[in-house]
């Protein structure tokens, strides 16, 4: 073979791959520097975090103190010299949490730590007593089997979550096992079952209506594992599956003895009695964005976002108060150093992600004529630690480049660049449009712990790693409106 015809193979073999590599650009890190030293000198991300978790309280996607924590949002952005506005999407109804008090009463007394499952009716106040019992109920066919002994009880659908405690006693050999052979007969049952699209859809179905045939046959409520470690409850819920039947979320400790309870015929009995309110009719919601505008290319934008929603058993610090409250900063840092990005930035505080996404998902819908110009979207949503580097959300044409981009905040500990695919945060709703959006990766701070539960409080946000992250994101936000060209968009879905 001639080093010619030797040479075409290698182009001919090469050409599929250049689809898939973004052309090198060269990454400018001129006024990185100046960045870093106005985030960990002049930081203001603790006093704004603080006044979020202390003065304005958790923000509970359609509550009053989600629209004042927009309007603060806004006016904060303002006051460092960005423009600001809300921008309304459609919720739903809204939820509001009221007064709830549980007892067990057999086989002993004892007060029950208990929060209502979001978006769900409570009994109007009323002293609900009833029978604690344990009931599988997948089709109308189970719930007919168990009808006579759910009627008038407090019922538990689901065995106990796996909660695995580092300082508890060691799982057996036999308790994994035990629970190996669970997950094993239970994917069997799956499979032995009808799996026809039909079945499916029957399923689907049956779960949507569920807790309308629990209420009809005279449920008093549902007991859901709150599915941590030392009485931490996990709270979730959707305006989009407002729930006719109470629900209410029990430490997982609780959640075993009634289980044990049940098992050794001892009768449980829980009296609760819960006050909720569900709106009437659909309200609307704002993301709160501010904006640096750019000064060789305005109509191109780069966007840093968090969400700025939360659950409401504590403060909603590590999520998301904590992220949001660094993105407002990474906008104050850039203005303050006086370095003018050649594109817009744009900081959005996205509302409305608890309940999917909802805030996100509409802001790129409303903006999708725009997204052609959208250079990249970076959201940070795990927690209050600092950034450890970039997920490349399997974009690994960006690899080179998210390396570039990180260098100049390597130091600080933000250096690792990996293939991953993140879900469940706001970078999503941009992938579809053929954005490139990247969720953060961040040191845990037990996150999985705080989150969305009732330890969610100022005291675990960490000011060193929060003005990290403000650093990251600004350095990384100021570099890519910089960059020479629009990186190259990925594949569109509907
Ligand atoms: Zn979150």
């Amino acid at each position: 073979m001639s080093p010619r015809k030797y040479s075409l193979v290698l182009a001919l073999l090469a050409a599929p791959l250049a689809v898939n590599t973004a052309p090198a650009q060269q990454v400018d890190t001129t006024g990185a520097g100046r960045l870093i030293t106005q985030a960990m000198d002049h930081s203001e991300v603790m006093a704004n975090l603080r006044h979020l978790s202390d003065a304005i309280g958790p923000r509970l996607s359609g509550s009053p103190a989600m629209r004042r924590a927009n309007d603060w949002g806004a006016e904060r952005f303002r006051s460092y010299g960005l423009t600001a506005s809300l921008e309304a999407f459609p919720f739903g109804v809204t939820w509001t949490r009221g007064p709830i008090s549980a007892r067990l009463v057999a086989p002993f007394e004892r007060p029950v730590i208990a929060y209502s499952w979001a978006w769900t009716v409570g009994t109007g106040g009323q002293l609900r007593t009833g029978p604690i019992v344990r009931a599988d109920i997948n089709s109308p066919e189970s719930l007919a089997a168990s009808r006579d002994r759910i009627r008038g009880a407090w019922v538990m659908l689901n065995d106990p979550a796996f909660v695995w405690n580092p300082d508890g006693p060691a799982m057996t050999a036999a308790d994994s096992a035990d629970r190996r052979a669970a997950l094993e007969r239970r994917r069997a049952e799956r499979a032995a079952g009808d799996t026809s699209a039909a079945a499916r859809e029957r399923a689907r179905q049956f779960s949507a209506d569920r807790n309308q045939l629990l209420a009809d046959a005279g449920v008093l409520g549902v007991i859901t594992d709150g599915g941590k470690e030392h009485t931490l409850l996990t709270m979730s819920g959707s305006p989009f599956r407002v729930s006719p039947l109470p629900n209410i979320v029990v430490p997982h400790e609780d959640f075993l003895m009634f289980s044990r309870q049940v098992e050794a015929g001892l009768a449980p009995r829980l009296a609760v009695s819960i006050e909720n309110t569900i709106g009437t009719a659909p309200v609307e919601q704002w993301n709160t964005i501010g904006e640096i505008r750019g000064s060789e290319k305005p109509d191109e934008v780069v966007i840093v976002g968090a969400h700025y929603d939360s659950w409401d058993l504590s403060q909603g610090v590590t999520d998301n108060g904590a992220s949001s409250m660094a993105v407002l900063e990474a906008a104050r840092i850039i203005q303050a150093s006086g370095l003018r990005p050649k594109r817009t930035i744009r900081f959005i505080l996205f509302g409305g992600e608890e309940q999917g996404l909802i805030g996100s998902r509409a802001y790129a819908e409303q903006h999708a004529s725009e997204a052609a110009k959208v250079q990249a979207v970076l959201v940070l949503d795990n927690g209050t630690g600092a950034i450890t580097g970039q997920a490349l959300q399997g974009r690994t044409e960006f690899e080179q480049l998210w390396k570039d981009l990180l260098a100049p905040v390597a130091s600080l500990g933000a250096s690792n660049v990996r293939p991953n695919n993140k879900g469940g945060t706001d970078h999503l709703a941009f992938v579809p449009y053929g954005i490139p959006a990247f969720n953060y990766d961040q040191i845990s701070r037990g996150y999985d712990h705080t989150h969305h539960s009732q330890s969610d409080s100022y005291d675990k946000a960490v000011e060193g790693d929060l003005k990290q992250a403000a650093a990251v994101m600004a350095v990384n936000a100021y570099m890519l409106a910089n960059l020479e060209d629009l990186l190259p968009r990925g594949e569109i879905r509907d």
